[in-house]
């Protein structure tokens, strides 16, 4: 394949196959149209819009007034549509197939979440509107609060963490505060092996030191390993639950007064909350602080579609640190809290410029309110329910890491895969051919050549049926011998297999005209 200078591949569309090449003499293949990037098509000296010159005109501008072209693509409006929509159709998003990316949680956004976050009373508000006139905005905040509070079994939470991460930065602060109140400062969190990164990564950023847990070989944490880590120099320990490995740590009781009993803080990774919803409550099981992301588990857009939220619940060790600003009852309605009460004030202080996400915040109160209790419970069911399915159709063929039943998603590893030739990598590019965004791969590493297939509860018995017929196939063509199959995958994506070491390490954000000049 020919590529440009900056290394895009510039015959995106030759479809090839063993038996099959085709290069079309436009670049575009059936009704897949080729797209090259919005520079090489627009032209500097044309202009979308057709504005006279105005007669007499004199700007006040003096030295600031621009001597040169602004450098933009100039397009007719059914080129930028085109463009757009072109573009568009080459991404694949869940409203396309089957998503079943493991511990992303890609589920359905029902559009009446939507259509609520865009009502002009929560869309079009500003957060330095005098807080009088958002007094509805505020109540939606209170109430958003209430149920989360309710189905977590927590008395406290931070709306205004923008994103998991942030939430756990949110979480470890607090715990931090925590601790220095009580005049106790530790220095080492626990994470377990199987810890998605954002956790250790969380924990070193906030100035502590890392310990790892070792698992079992249930995929739990091995909680005799917990115990004889836990000393009092250490401040907390993070546990995924449902852990990364899809499965229930069904210790954590234990693990929970294991920790208190050593005077450290349990944090909790809530973003799998999407498989227990109204079955189990973080409060019940001895959390201290959770995360929850509105973008997995109380619908809201996720990835590019975003932003992201990720509210904190907290227990009654860390209520009183929870960040400002937060929504209070005053005798003149609601209003925030955004200042410390001097020095002694036990919140850790602020952390976000505004208050956090509103639209996220409208979306995940109007499916919470849509769904109910019963349908919120349901939801998690069907979840749970759908990654069984998977996983039973599959595990005669495919290796399950753990026996037993999953929660949410479901754990293979590359063993199935020996002696074939073919790795998890090529397994995955494979599935981009038969029309899926691939699983998870590699994570969590505590088995090798992972595989996480999270289905959701939003899939049909109809699409499960699709995709788990296409992973059979793929299964038996790797074992078959059909390497070529694999090895060359994907072969009709627009796009082949790129550099992804390159293009995370050394990504090529800009168009220059001198590169373009240069190739
Ligand atoms: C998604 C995820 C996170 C991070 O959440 P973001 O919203 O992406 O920052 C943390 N832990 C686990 C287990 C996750 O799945």
């Amino acid at each position: 394949m020919s590529m440009n200078s900056e290394g895009r591949p510039t015959t995106p569309n030759a479809v090839t196959t063993d038996e099959h090449k085709y290069e079309s003499f436009s670049g575009h293949v059936g009704l897949r149209l080729a797209e090259p990037l919005i520079f090489e098509i627009g032209s500097k000296d044309r202009t979308g819009v057709d504005v006279e010159e105005v007669e007499g005109f004199v700007s006040n501008l003096g030295a600031l007034e621009r001597t040169g072209g602004t450098g933009c693509p100039g397009l007719a409006e059914p080129d930028v549509v085109r463009h757009y929509t072109r573009l568009s159709r080459r991404n694949y998003g869940i409203d396309m197939g089957v998503f079943p990316l493991g511990s992303c949680t890609m589920k359905h956004n029902p559009r009446l979440n939507e259509k609520m976050a865009r009502l002009p009373g929560f869309g079009d508000i500003h957060p330095l509107q005098p807080q009088s006139t958002v007094q509805g905005a505020l109540g939606l905040m209170e109430e958003l609060s209430h149920w989360l509070m309710e189905l977590t079994g927590m008395p406290a939470v931070a709306l205004s963490p923008k994103a998991g991460a942030h939430g756990e930065l949110c979480g470890i602060m607090a715990i931090r505060k925590a601790l220095e109140a009580r005049g106790d400062a530790r220095e080492v969190i626990l994470c377990p092996e199987s810890a998605h990164g954002t956790n250790p990564a969380t924990a070193a950023f906030c100035g502590y030191k890392v310990k790892s847990i070792p698992g079992k070989a249930n995929g739990r944490v091995d909680i005799e390993a917990l115990k004889a880590a836990l000393d009092d120099t250490v401040a907390a320990v993070m546990v995924t639950n449902p852990n990364t490995c899809g499965l229930f740590e069904d210790e954590v009781r234990e693990i929970a007064d294991a920790i208190h009993a050593a005077g450290a803080l349990f944090y909790c990774d809530g973003a799998n909350f999407n498989a227990i919803v109204g079955k189990a409550r973080p409060g019940d099981l001895g959390v201290d602080a959770m995360h929850i992301n509105l973008h997995k588990t109380f619908s809201t857009p996720h990835g590019g579609g975003g932003p992201g939220s990720g509210p904190v619940v907290f227990s009654d060790r860390l209520k009183d640190h929870v960040p400002l600003p937060y929504v209070v009852k005053t005798a003149d309605g609601l209003s925030f809290k955004e200042h410390l009460d001097g020095d002694n004030d036990p919140s850790f202080g602020r952390l976000v410029a505004f208050h956090g996400q509103m639209g996220m915040y409208v979306r995940a109160l109007s499916y919470m309110l849509s769904h109910g209790v019963d349908g919120c419970r349901q939801a998690s069911e069907d979840a749970v329910l759908n990654a069984n399915y998977i996983k039973a159709c599959l595990d005669d063929l495919m290796t399950v890491s753990f026996e037993g039943p999953c929660m949410h998603e479901v754990l293979f590893d590359d063993e199935f895969l020996k002696g074939t030739g073919v790795t998890t990598l090529d397994f995955a590019k494979a599935m981009i051919d038969e029309g899926y965004h691939p699983m998870t791969m590699y994570f969590p590493l505590v088995v090798h050549g992972a595989m996480l297939v999270e289905p959701t509860e939003s899939e049909s018995k109809y699409n499960l049926d699709q995709f788990i017929r296409s992973m059979r196939g793929l299964a038996t063509a790797a074992k078959a011998g059909e390497t070529n199959r694999f090895i060359g995958a994907p072969y009709f994506a627009p796009w082949k297999r790129l550099d992804e070491t390159q293009a995370a390490r050394n990504p090529v954000l800009r168009w220059s005209p001198e590169a373009e000049a240069a190739e």
